[in-house]
């Protein structure tokens, strides 16, 4: 079996270069964070694979592309601040803190935020901070944020997320059904009171479960 920076190295390549990953710190962010240690214990094997898989609480790891796609939408500078809602395994928020000075990511079930904390902290990235609680209404005690990732799919676009963009920062969120495709947004912030909109494409992720997103029962809470 390849050592897993080798394989690293190959998705890498395979699965972002070639599939049109360009900003070339998200390729080299992508190949320096060992997914390994952010996959459930027996799945190191599958690390490099080009999915999803799953972790604990029913939710999942994201496929490696929908990371370096979301990271490359968002258009991240070392100075930025970021939030990620969607903590997960806390693999897209140890990518992301390779990108940006700070990462602040949520993550409403307490288990997978104090295991992800765990795993940041063990690989040493210590500009994360993970916060358990609902993130569908941001972090308004942080922010302003100059890029806002969502990693679960909402109904529309939480308006409490919009306001709590710097001008000229980024939010890129899945928006669509409750479990089957969304399509991947990227909303600008112009000005104080204007936004541009831009998809790219469709993608499909669990549920944004909270106030401004959907009730467990896949009815719209906001
Ligand atoms: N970014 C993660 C990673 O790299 O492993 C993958 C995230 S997973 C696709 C989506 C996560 O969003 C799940 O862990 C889920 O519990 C979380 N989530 C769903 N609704 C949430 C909410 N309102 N606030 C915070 N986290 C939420």
């Amino acid at each position: 079996m390849p050592e897993f920076a080798q394989l690293r190295d190959r998705m890498v390549e395979i699965q972002l270069a070639r599939r049109g990953i360009r900003d070339r710190r998200v390729l080299d962010a992508m190949a320096q964070v060992p997914r390994e240690r952010f996959v459930e214990s027996g799945f190191e094997e599958f690390a490099y694979e080009d999915g999803a898989l799953p972790i604990a609480n029913e939710q999942t790891i994201s496929q490696p592309y929908i990371v370096a796609l979301m990271a490359e939408a968002a258009e991240l500078k070392p100075e930025h601040k970021l939030l990620e809602i969607g903590t997960g395994s806390g693999y897209a928020a140890a990518v992301a803190s390779r990108l940006v000075r700070t990462v602040h990511t949520v993550e409403r079930h307490t288990d997978l935020a104090k295991i992800a904390a765990e795993r940041l902290t063990a690989v040493g990235y210590d500009n994360c901070v993970v916060h358990n609680g609902d993130g569908s209404g941001g972090l308004p005690e942080e922010a302003p944020f100059d890029a806002i990732l969502v990693a679960a799919g909402s109904p529309t676009v939480p308006d409490a997320l919009k306001g709590q963009l710097a001008v000229g920062g980024r939010l890129v969120i899945p928006i669509g059904d409750f479990e089957h495709e969304q399509s991947l947004l990227r909303v600008t912030r112009r000005s104080d009171t204007a936004y541009d909109e831009e998809t790219f494409g469709a993608v499909r992720f669990v549920p944004l479960i909270g106030e401004h997103g959907w009730a467990e029962d896949g009815t719209r809470s906001a």
